[in-house]
């Protein structure tokens, strides 16, 4: 059914631990990607719900699956923690070089404390959010499936149980870089290197060059979140993929109201990860993948950190360019315009104005229909400078109208545990055109109301 080749599996024993999957005899299907399952050469065909349920949850192991915990260190808040690993989640293998991973399927070496498990919630809440991001023309995980386990977990209550299947360039993350650097595994480390060249970026002919990439694509993502109002949250080195695509959809959001500052997740006490530290956080991610790679790039240190040093000088400036590039697009302007841009955000931001809505209706507002913009001096200043320079023509394809709103994710969570499906399959389908308006589904560009409000947002365990 899956061709597996398992590179990862033919690296060295320190790379992971091999694992099996937890029992859930129970397992019925919630949702299974078949356009996915198509673009990967998975053919389900012969398959019922009930055997997709039993091989997404792990209870069937396909031919050629070698499930495996992989190991990466990271830095947490800004705190190093030597050894994280996957501690509930599976890779079954590689296919067309993508992997197939369980998320929530049972204890592995690196559980620590934990039961491996995870909640239906946020199974269901990563299902929603990367669709709806790869719509949204976001590089990220995908979703392939999500099984109901039909048994509770326990977390503060106990809840229903889910596993997710996650489909990904790679899971290799900055923090996989640190589990060798940190226990000074230099020939590992240069495997893994040699491994991630030859996976992303076969370009790449020496260690910075390496880096220079993994930057780059770091920073275009990092841009894109931006331009799209997204928080993620949680950007510690572990979720910093090497690939340069979103991974962990722990408790990350989109925005709705505008705030350039605005944290969402419950342990984000600091605001490290608030909207637009994201840039900067990007940078520093990178300089810790930089300094991984000092022993690669030259036996002396010294050499090596200025190396890194002359070749990484572009980057912050290269995010912020990208930031403004993409906010200028979003106003229709011909060139990027720093000043323009930020005049409309913090127009937005004093007013509190939907961030997705107010970019969205552009094209009305330039012919004069300002139903949502309130009249201020600043909207004044906005217009006379922006009208004359202004294109809106195409800028439907730009600007979404309907994106996966904090709210309403929980109302399709609270749906599906009372039973009812409906509205996670509406959600779907709304997602999968986000920029085409959709009449039968259009509430789903509303944003919530006072009481429908979500707050703040929390990890997956
Ligand atoms: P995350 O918040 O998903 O990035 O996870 C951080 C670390 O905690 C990773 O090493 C996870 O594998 C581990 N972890 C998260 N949830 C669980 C769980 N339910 N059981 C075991 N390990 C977990
Ligand atoms: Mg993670």
């Amino acid at each position: 059914m899956i061709n597996f080749e398992n590179t990862y599996s033919n690296l060295p024993e320190e790379f992971y631990e091999k694992a099996d999957p937890a029992s859930f005899p129970k397992a019925s299907l919630l949702a299974f990607n078949y356009k996915l399952a198509e673009e990967l050469g998975i053919d389900v065909s012969s398959k019922s719900e009930a055997q997709l349920a039993m091989i997404f949850s792990g209870q069937e192991i396909l031919e050629g699956s070698e499930p495996l915990a992989m190991a990466y260190a990271g830095h947490q808040f800004g705190h190093f923690v030597p050894q994280l690993g996957d501690g509930r989640a599976l890779l079954l293998g590689e296919t067309k070089g993508f992997d197939i991973q369980l998320k929530g399927g049972g204890r592995t070496f690196f559980s620590r404390g934990g039961d491996g498990k995870s909640a239906l919630g946020p199974v269901i809440r990563e299902y929603i959010l990367s669709e709806a991001m790869h719509q949204l023309k976001v590089p990220t995980t995908r979703a392939l499936a999500a099984v109901l386990t039909n048994e509770p977990v326990y977390r503060q209550e106990a809840e229903p149980g889910g596993v997710f299947t996650r489909v990904a360039k790679s899971h290799l993350r900055v923090g996989t870089f640190q589990f060798f650097a940190s226990r000074q595994d230099h020939k590992n480390l240069k495997v893994l290197m040699d491994y991630a060249i030859k996976r992303h970026y076969p370009k790449a002919t020496s260690p910075i060059e390496f880096l220079v990439e993994v930057a780059k694509a770091q920073a275009e993502l990092t841009a894109i979140w931006t331009s799209l109002g997204f928080i993620h949250g949680v950007m510690n080195t572990d979720n910093s993929s090497i690939a340069g695509i979103t991974i962990d959809y722990g408790p990350c959001a989109f925005m709705d109201e505008y705030k350039a500052q605005k944290v969402f997740s419950s342990i984000d006490r600091n605001g490290r990860y608030a909207f637009m530290n994201q840039g900067p956080i990007t940078q520093w991610n990178i300089l810790r993948l930089a300094e991984c790679l000092i022993p690669l790039i030259d036996p002396d240190e010294n050499k090596a950190v200025s190396k890194i040093e002359e070749s990484l000088k572009f980057l912050p400036g290269l995010i912020q360019e990208k930031i403004e590039e993409k906010f200028s697009e979003k106003l229709g302007l011909p060139d990027s315009n720093r000043i323009l841009n930020h005049l409309f955000l913090s127009y937005l931001e004093e007013n509190q104005l939907d961030f997705t809505l107010s970019f969205r209706n552009l094209p009305e507002l330039f012919n004069g229909d300002s139903k949502g913009y309130p009249d201020t001096e600043k909207l004044q200043r906005f217009l006379s400078e922006w009208r004359p320079v202004a294109k809106t023509k195409e800028l439907h394809s730009i600007n979404p109208l309907y994106i996966p709103r904090n709210h309403q994710v929980q109302r399709v969570i609270d749906d599906i545990y009372k039973g009812q499906l409906d509205s996670f399959k509406n959600m779907n389908k709304v997602l999968e055109n986000p920029y085409s308006f959709n009449q039968e589904l259009d509430h789903f560009k509303e944003p919530p109301t006072n009481e429908q409000r979500v707050t703040e947002t929390f990890c997956g365990t």
